[in-house]
């Protein structure tokens, strides 16, 4: 039978948001829906074992592997930024740990204008899309979460003694403990929830394709990369996609949904003829509307790490002893989901102030039990050394970088420019977080476990040391947003309803939206965003066809040009 090619509405992208919107969209059965992904399909087992994020952010299949240009503020470094490029995206290859942010930040998008993205507004989607396991087991969980949801939440299954060392180690230093850094209480030092089922990752295709793969109404097209949005004047009326070398064009009734994410849906914008007028006059792409704002406003999280040599061998290692481990708990992950291979490694961290004058943490931890050693990409200090490291990121940077064209051919690579610490704030919080990461590391709980510090070294004390060592070693957290702002001033993307501004039926529902980082990993926002875009497009469509000639309302002209 061959297969359909026009639908109500068409994703660009099976990442975390593709995946809620395919489910939710389908779930009707009165829509015909399709998900264009240009990864294959999630079988590699690896996806699956918690511990498996090792080989798969390693994957040339299963990662874009992007780098930057050469960073100006990091010593002129290209950085390497993983993406996950399969069914889920990011959230099948990412580190699980579950975090929302704080209420601020989605008060403070309301108060940019984007009116129903306030916490009170947010915080149904956030219960509506979990199951929360550890509901009964935190304060006032049930205010805070949901139970019904299709993303498994669940408590670490294995917890490596160093993280028990580290809670106590931040206490020591004065820093709460926390139950739950999504509930009442983010502020403080605590095990991380995690996005995992029965002891395996829990991704986003898991959580929410599994029971929509097999309605009728829903087809999935997975090696698919998309080229283009087509357009009929400045209404979007279909997608491009390229595969197995051959072009097909599909229809779409209702409307396009980009989910491609922070970087792939700007890039498919500009391809499109979205965006900046002389962006797309240098790559020779006939302009259907412009928009300035597309690819800019690009923010992340930028980590600095400390790692310290271990004598007390519970850490992770490639030494003789570590691999006898790693077998042993190979044994126990396959016969019970139990044991270290059911981590994501970064079991314990914290949300912390750089200073008392902050009114809300601005730093966050993640410890994990081994040598860090460029995102998992060089494995010989393993063979080397028994260590851990603790990370800290400073979670609202000023610095904004930006998304280009390479050149004009949708499968190049999107030009980065992430211009991590262009201003003298981001570095000084970093080089605060700095130092309250040695100083946890160093309290009584935890120094028992260290022989020294084996990066950067006892060496590095004064603000100018440390400043020479962020801009050297610093590196992604993976939480790109930003580059399709959603927002009401001239450099906005989309609005409030996520609707691209200026042109008719095309939206963006990915973390290319958020028009400022949240203070926190960023699946469960992304996952949350396209919750609420789902019946944001669900109620636009019914209008639509209760009466005839309704068309879905234009954002009008002076909110984007910022009158
Ligand atoms: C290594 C790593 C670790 C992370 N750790 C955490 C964590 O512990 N906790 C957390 O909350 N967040 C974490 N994140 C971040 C989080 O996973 C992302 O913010 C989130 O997945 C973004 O969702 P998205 O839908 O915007 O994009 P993605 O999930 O990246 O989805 C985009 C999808 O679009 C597809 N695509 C792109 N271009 C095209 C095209 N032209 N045609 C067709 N398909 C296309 C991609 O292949 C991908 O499947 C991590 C990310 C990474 C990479």
């Amino acid at each position: 039978m061959s297969q359909p090619t026009s639908f109500d509405f068409i994703i660009a992208g099976g990442g975390s948001a593709g995946c809620v919107l395919a489910n939710r969209l389908s779930a009707s059965g009165k829509w015909q829906v399709c998900l264009i992904e240009a990864g294959p399909a999630d079988r590699n087992p690896f996806i699956h074992m918690p511990a498996g994020l090792i080989p798969v952010v390693r994957s040339k299949v299963l990662n874009w592997r992007f780098w930057t240009e050469a960073e100006p503020n990091c010593g002129n470094r290209p950085m390497f930024w993983p993406r996950g490029r399969t069914l889920g995206g990011s959230s099948s290859i990412n580190a699980m740990c579950y975090i929302r942010g704080h209420a601020w930040d989605y008060d403070h998008w309301a108060s940019l204008g984007n009116e129903g993205w306030a916490y009170r507004d947010v915080l149904p989607y956030f219960r509506r899309m979990e199951n929360f396991e550890a509901i009964d087991k935190v304060d006032d969980g049930r205010s805070f979460h949901g139970v019904d949801g299709p993303l498994n939440v669940a408590e670490p299954r294995h917890v490596n003694p160093l993280m028990h060392a580290f809670l106590a180690a931040g206490q020591q230093a004065g820093h709460p403990l926390t139950d739950d850094f999504n509930g009442a209480q983010q502020e403080g030092v605590g095990l991380y929830h995690t996005m995992q089922k029965s002891g395996q990752r829990c991704s986003n295709a898991r959580a929410y394709l599994t029971a929509a793969k097999g309605r009728d109404n829903l087809t999935i097209i997975t090696d698919a990369h998309a080229a283009r949005v087509l357009f009929d004047g400045k209404r979007a009326v279909g997608l491009r996609y390229v595969k197995d070398g051959r072009i097909h064009d599909l229809k779409a009734r209702s409307e396009v949904i980009l989910s491609a994410g922070a970087l792939g849906s700007p890039q498919l914008l500009l391809l499109s003829g979205i965006g900046p007028k002389t962006e797309l006059a240098r790559h020779a792409i006939a302009q259907v509307h412009e928009l300035p704002g597309v690819g800019e406003n690009l923010q992340d999280h930028l980590d600095i790490h400390i790692t310290m040599r271990e004598k007390t061998r519970h850490s992770i290692s490639l030494r003789p002893l570590g691999v006898l481990k790693a077998a042993v708990n190979l044994v126990r992950y396959l016969l019970f989901r139990r044991g270290e291979l059911t981590s994501n490694f970064a079991q314990a961290g914290g949300f912390i102030k750089s200073d008392a004058a902050q009114a809300i943490p601005d730093l966050q931890w993640h410890l994990v039990p081994f040598v860090y050693a460029h995102h998992g990409q060089k494995l010989a200090p393993l063979f080397k050394h028994y260590a851990y490291t603790l990370m800290t990121c400073f979670l609202r940077p000023e610095s904004r970088g930006r998304i280009r064209l390479r050149d004009a051919d949708p499968k190049s690579p999107p030009l980065i420019e992430a211009n991590y610490l262009a201003t003298e704030r981001d570095m000084d919080a970093l080089v605060k977080g700095f130092r309250k990461a040695r100083e946890v590391l160093n309290m009584p709980a935890m120094a028992k476990h260290a022989v020294d510090e084996l990066e950067p070294g006892r060496a590095v004390q004064s603000d100018e040391q440390i400043r020479a060592y962020i801009r050297a070693k610093s590196e992604t957290v993976y939480h790109p947003v930003g580059t399709c702002k959603m927002g009401r001033d001239a450099a906005a993307v989309v609005d409030s309803r996520l609707r691209v501004h200026g042109v008719e039926r095309l939206r963006v529902v990915d973390a290319s939206v958020m028009p400022t980082l949240i203070g926190g990993n960023t699946n469960a926002p992304t996952t949350m965003i396209a919750e609420r875009a789902a019946d944001l497009i669900l109620q636009d469509a019914a209008l639509e066809r209760s009466v005839p000639n309704y068309r879905p309302v234009m954002a009008p002209a002076e909110a984007f040009a910022g009158k």
